[in-house]
């Protein structure tokens, strides 16, 4: 392509993505991404992060971190396998196998990274993934990457699960055939069948993989969904996220022995892209040894997320199928769902409204993700203004 046809395509585009409304503007916080933010000068309620537990803005872990950087310098300096692997980067991985009940544990860049690293490491075009309709982008990618013949199924839909494993089966066309789900859903809080996943893979002999970057720090007392439903020796990969309840950046697998010592020699970001820095890493291990020392911030979060969604459900709105903090009011149609954060937000609340094609058309949302953070007196702040402008946009 010239460089003028790709100036076309690229203004074309542009102007196709803005004429239709669905072009990305950003919000620069001039704040930390804590229950209270700053905006263009602007404080507002902030319940839009995935700082669950609030650990982004934790003293202890800013002083973990401060510490390494003191000691290690800002940068790993190198690929894991060159000479980018430090001593802690080894601890937050047992770490991270304590957490999880599992023999092992590897350490990524990032949640994304981690999806696009593992599936392509264990997958290939002689394998097939059954992949729920709902799950990650990153899981979508990595499915991608990997060649394998994706089968997507219904939204945990069990019985369309078990009809799509069978006819994948006897097929015969496949090595491999992998189930992989979310273990919760991001866009509307609800928690994966793992028990019933588990029995169809324990059958059909299929290999289990649970992305719970919306579930550690949250469920089974912050260790997760695959404890949640005491599963954590019928999973063979639990993807974590260091970026939300952890509060920092990166991600992780963790699973048995083999299946580790197989992704530090075959998946090419550990192999290819320079190591989580040291400050990422020990403000890692601070939050993991915070978790494992004390339910009391899990029981917090829980507390705001219930105290939330009481109070959203008494005033009127529909909050869908969620059994987690994230809480989303569906409002349904796109402009309405947008008008109704712009509202919002000119009234104090920073909650983002997310619309096709991120959610089917006509449900349009605001989701909500209530933290540890929060006080009661901010949730009740919240709650007033939506009240208010519930009623002013007729959706209450
Ligand atoms: N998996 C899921 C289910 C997620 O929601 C996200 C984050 N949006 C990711 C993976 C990516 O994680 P990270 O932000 O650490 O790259």
């Amino acid at each position: 392509m010239s460089t003028k046809g790709l100036k076309e395509f690229l203004t074309d585009n542009l102007n196709e993505l803005k004429g239709k409304g669905l072009y990305n503007t950003i919000d620069p916080l001039e704040s930390a991404n804590g229950p209270v933010i700053t905006i263009n000068g602007k404080k507002l309620i902030n319940l839009s992060s995935n700082n669950y537990l609030g650990l982004a803005t934790d003293t202890r872990l800013k002083e973990a971190a401060i510490k390494a950087i003191r000691t290690y310098g800002v940068g790993a300096g190198a690929v894991r396998t060159i000479n980018g692997t430090f001593d802690i980067h080894l601890e937050l991985e047992e770490k991270l196998a304590d957490f999880k009940q599992t023999e092992a544990a590897i350490a990524y860049q990032s949640g994304f990274n981690c999806n696009m690293a593992a599936i392509s490491a264990v997958m290939d075009q002689c394998d097939a993934i059954l992949s729920d309709e709902l799950n990650h982008a990153s899981i979508i990618d990595g499915c991608r990457l990997s060649k394998a013949t994706v089968i997507r199924y219904a939204h945990s839909d069990m019985e369309d699960l078990r009809v799509k494993a069978k006819q994948a089966i006897s097929s015969g066309q496949y090595d491999k055939i992998m189930v992989i789900t979310d273990g919760v859903f991001s866009m509307d809080g609800d928690i994966a069948k793992l028990p019933e996943i588990v029995k169809i893979a324990d059958e059909m002999g299929l290999i289990t993989y649970v992305d719970d970057a919306h579930g550690s720090g949250v469920l089974g007392n912050g260790a997760g969904t695959v404890k949640h439903f005491g599963l954590s020796d019928k999973i063979d990969f639990q993807i974590g996220t260091l970026s939300k309840a952890i509060g920092v950046v990166g991600g992780y697998v963790a699973g048995r022995r083999e299946l580790i010592e197989w992704l530090k020699v075959r998946s090419r970001p550990f192999l290819f892209s320079t190591s989580l820095t040291p400050a990422d890493v020990a403000g890692s291990i601070k939050a993991i040894e915070l978790l494992t020392e004390s339910t009391a911030l899990n029981k917090k979060l829980w507390e705001n997320a219930d105290y939330l969604k009481a109070g959203l459900t008494k005033l009127g709105f529909n909050i869908g199928a969620s059994e987690t903090p994230i809480t989303p009011c569906i409002i349904g149609e796109e402009t309405k769902t947008q008008a109704f954060s712009t509202r919002l937000y000119e009234e104090g609340v920073y909650a983002k409204s997310i619309v096709f094609p991120t959610v089917p058309k006509g449900t349009g949302r605001v989701r909500n993700m209530p933290t540890a953070a929060h006080t009661k007196e901010m949730l009740d702040e919240a709650l007033a203004i939506y009240e208010k402008v519930g009623k002013e946009l007729g959706i209450t």
